[in-house]
């Protein structure tokens, strides 16, 4: 097992992806490869839907974050496994949609939804637009009346937390584009304003502290300065809200020295937070919403390269160019995130050739790992970077005009392509 037990070596020496010879996959489908290990995937659903039920109470449910990887076969398997899911866009409701997932079961997210995104949501029978500020708010209730419909909604409160992650990837402290402060007072008037609207129907709250969060700390604070917040509303204005949402954010391992995360233990202590708050702040338990994105897909997935050039910068490092790089994985570029990389063709040979892993982009900053380590590797070989099931395809652009990679699945049925690989062709379809 290399990381996570869906990585390993086979006797060809060759790293195998959910049992699978990664070399023999880059030989079917070409590279670069995405692929996922929908088992894996499965396996985390159900561990979420289950803990989270028991560890929140009856109407609990984790909504999957279609951001950190969408495409329609996933939003398929998502409702097969009876999660709800949070989108992000307009583009992100229509894959859904079009994927046939039960829309009812959809949170819409987004700290700047156009009138078109609202119109286009309430069309599609969205469950609740989360209403990220006032003027959405005003904006959904014209919008709804319009239609003669009621919009259901949570409000996106920002609880003024510092997740002690990166802070890019920092969304609930208080000077934040997302959300509602509660430290200002905003939060109360947006309440208010929610409560009068006629063809508004308020559900409860969200709030997202941050991603890539080690700990419960963090979880268990905005619980409980939104279960403040809540108590403060319902004696304000009598009201108390049936839902809260507290978003996503837990950790996944995407290198040995990261700690390993045990999912049940961490949702079950913060079930037990919660009851205890709940009952501290004289509360009804509100149903819970949970929104994991990374944690669902993140290790389920590994990308697959030819390596091209190996180059030695004498007295300087060594640099081995892989044919893909910031156009299908632009978290380096962006954040520094570290990644494990394997020279899946020699897996079972010793990593002892220290290396930069860089991209093919005209773009020094086009990297994908600095501290690597590979099994000598030589051109042609096949170079696996793990853990890229999150935030990859999803990310992934057409820089330098690189068409995108395909998305192939993994189970014990075997494997399917569930995303085509781009053409040269695509890259010229919007072009008149
Ligand atoms: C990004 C995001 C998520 C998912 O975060 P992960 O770190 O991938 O679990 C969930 N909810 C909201 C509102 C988000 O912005």
């Amino acid at each position: 097992m290399i990381l996570h037990p869906h990585f390993d070596v086979n006797e060809a020496g060759h790293l195998t992806v959910a049992g699978v010879d990664a070399v023999s996959l880059a030989e079917k489908y070409g590279t670069p490869l995405y692929l996922i290990d929908t088992d894996a995937v499965r396996a985390m659903c159900r561990l979420y839907k289950n803990t989270v039920k028991t560890a929140f109470g009856g109407a609990s449910v984790p909504a999957y974050a279609g951001k950190a990887l969408c495409y329609k076969g996933l939003y398929r398997l998502i409702a097969e496994e009876g999660l709800s899911a949070d989108c992000v866009s307009s583009g992100e409701l229509y894959t859904a949609h079009s994927a046939g997932f039960p829309m009812e079961r959809v949170f819409f997210h987004g700290n700047n939804k156009t009138d078109e995104d609202l119109a286009y949501a309430l069309e599609l029978g969205v469950g609740h637009v989360v209403v990220d500020g006032t003027d959405e708010l005003e904006a959904l209730e014209r919008i709804a009346a319009e239609k003669g419909a009621r919009a259901k909604i949570l409000l996106r409160i920002t609880p003024g937390i510092d997740p002690h992650t990166h802070k890019k990837i920092v969304t609930g402290s208080v000077d934040s584009k997302f959300g509602m402060a509660i430290a200002t007072g905003q939060a109360f008037d947006f309440v208010k304003a929610a409560l009068a609207a006629p063809h508004i129907e308020l559900d409860g709250w969200h709030c997202h502290v941050g991603s890539q969060i080690f700990d419960i700390d963090p979880f268990t604070d905005a619980c409980d300065i939104m279960l403040a917040f809540t108590a403060r509303v319902k004696a304000l204005f009598g009201y108390t809200p049936k839902i809260l949402n507290l978003g996503g954010g837990m950790g996944v391992r995407y290198v040995e020295d990261d700690p390993g995360i045990d999912y049940v233990k961490n949702l079950t202590d913060m079930g037990a937070e919660f009851d205890r708050m709940c009952a501290l702040y004289g509360l009804e338990k509100p149903a819970v919403v949970l929104e994991p994105g990374r944690s669902i897909v993140a290790a389920a997935g590994a990308t697959l390269y030819t390596c091209g050039s190996v180059k030695t910068v004498t007295g300087f490092r060594n640099y081995v160019s892989i044919d893909g790089g910031m156009p299908d994985n632009p978290r380096y570029a962006l954040y520094q995130s570290r990644y494990t990389v394997v020279n899946a063709s020699r897996a079972a040979e010793k990593s002892d050739f220290p290396c930069t892993l860089a991209g093919r982009c005209c773009e020094s900053g086009d990297l994908i790992a600095e501290d690597a380590a590979l099994a000598q590797p030589k051109r042609g070989d096949i170079i696996a970077v793990l853990v890229t099931g999150a935030y990859n395809y999803s990310m992934a652009s057409n820089y330098n005009r690189i068409p995108r990679p395909p998305v192939v699945e993994l189970s014990s049925e075997g494997d399917r392509l569930a995303v085509r690989r781009e053409t040269r062709e695509d890259l010229l379809a919007l072009d008149l």
